[in-house]
């Protein structure tokens, strides 16, 4: 039987309609495949935002979760648990950072970065009292809370929530000019993601990244990489920012830290930074608790015996390759590294991503007229043909 209406009807009569879904139920799913209420199957091709660069319930971390479950879950920051030192041994070892602090969401990890580099600058560089300054770019995004909206330069995230946090400048995204007049002597940071998703997947000119980083180190200014939907593989190296040889002072990470299964994120940076939280200056019930540390730990190793960026930067090749060699009268720009791609149209994605599921293929728009492909960096070259037969077919003139 088929309950998907009753579920959508439900879901419109209690939830807050802050998204717009797709009218998809989904029930279950496993790997690249998710299934709905009335037993469709459908081909995962977004991946909850690279959530889920491991695929749906990835039998490794699966399993560390029940054994974790079945050991101890929560602790708080009240005691140590052996998780999260192990954790922190993990990541500090794969981020090449000397320092991780854990936080649950991506949106919170961000605001910790925001809180270290306004830390680093009054005790280190000698900022004065509240003038910090932290430089990001139009067209970002890096979370939904007050003061993370406050330097988003997209209207609908901002309206109606205001006042905001003062302390940020914006810079047009890839313009090493701009970012080079708005650094100043009170500058603590410039946050930029490697390749902005939200934005609709835009890679930066080549050799902004580094020239960025060059000119954040020549100024004593931080430079923080929030990698929370590019990082782990998901471009195809383990972080965007490994393509041009960048090496971030802080690491902002998420997603698919919990390897698709819990909220993880952290913050990984070196002491010169990190040491500078004393007691009682920050913190999260949820953060670094044994359950979710069980998770990311099983999600880390997965991620390297799978060589999930080797991976990526493989198959993203051969289907952007793919993609590009469709026909199309709609599509505008087809752009992206590893398996994080963006399909640009001249018109609304929307209804596109509507039939896609008809035929069995979820994805998703960003920003009015970009089609979003992120699937699960497990998935094998013949779902890639499967899913690139399916937006040929769309994507063909009328
Ligand atoms: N930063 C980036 C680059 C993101 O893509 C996102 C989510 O899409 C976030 C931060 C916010 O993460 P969360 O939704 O877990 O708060």
């Amino acid at each position: 039987m088929d309950d998907s209406q009753k579920w959508l009807d439900l879901a419109d009569r209690y939830g807050v309609r802050n998204y717009d879904p797709l009218p998809v139920v989904i029930a279950k799913a496993e790997g690249v495949w998710m299934e709905d209420a009335g037993g469709n199957r459908y081909l995962d091709m977004l991946s909850a935002y690279s959530a889920l660069n491991h695929g749906h319930r990835h039998p490794k971390i699966v399993q560390a979760l029940k054994e974790q479950a079945d050991r101890v879950t929560l602790t708080s920051r009240a005691f140590h648990n052996d998780r999260l030192a192990r954790l922190g041994e993990k990541l500090a070892a794969y981020t090449g950072k000397s320092k991780i602090l854990p936080m649950n969401t991506g949106a919170e990890a961000v605001e910790t970065a925001i809180k270290a580099a306004r830390r680093w600058a009054y005790r280190r560089k000698g900022v004065p009292a509240d003038a910090a300054e932290i430089v990001a770019c139009e067209g970002n995004f890096h979370g939904r809370t007050v003061t993370v909206t406050s330097f988003s330069s997209a209207e609908e995230y901002r309206s109606g929530f205001g006042p905001f946090t003062p302390g940020f400048k914006l810079v047009p995204y890839g313009d090493l000019p701009a970012l080079e007049r708005a650094i100043g002597p009170n500058t603590a940071a410039f946050l930029v993601e490697p390749i902005q998703g939200e934005a609709g997947i835009i890679v930066p000119p080549p050799g902004y990244l580094a020239a960025a980083r060059e000119l954040c180190a020549r100024n004593h200014v931080l430079f923080v990489a929030d990698e929370i939907q590019t990082g782990f593989g998901r471009t195809g190296r383990r972080f965007a920012c490994d393509r041009e040889g960048v090496v971030p002072d802080v690491y902002v990470l998420g997603k698919a830290l919990g390897g698709g299964v819990l909220p993880v994120s952290a913050v990984a940076a070196d002491e010169e930074v990190l040491g500078l939280f004393e007691p009682g200056s920050h913190g999260s019930t949820f953060g670094g608790n044994p359950l979710a540390c069980a998770v990311a730990l099983a999600a880390l190793e997965a991620t390297e015996e799978e060589r999930l960026a080797e991976r990526s930067d493989e198959l993203g090749a051969y289907l952007m390759e793919r993609l590009r060699s469709i026909r199309s009268p709609y599509v505008r720009e087809i752009r992206g590294r590893g398996l994080f791609v963006g399909i640009e149209l001249d018109r609304a994605a929307r209804p596109f991503c509507e039939r896609l599921m008809k035929r069995g293929l979820l994805c998703k728009e960003t920003h009015e007229r970009t089609i979003r492909l992120a699937p699960p960096l497990i998935i094998r070259k013949s779902e890639l043909d499967w899913a690139a037969e399916r937006i040929e077919t769309e994507l063909d003139a009328p």
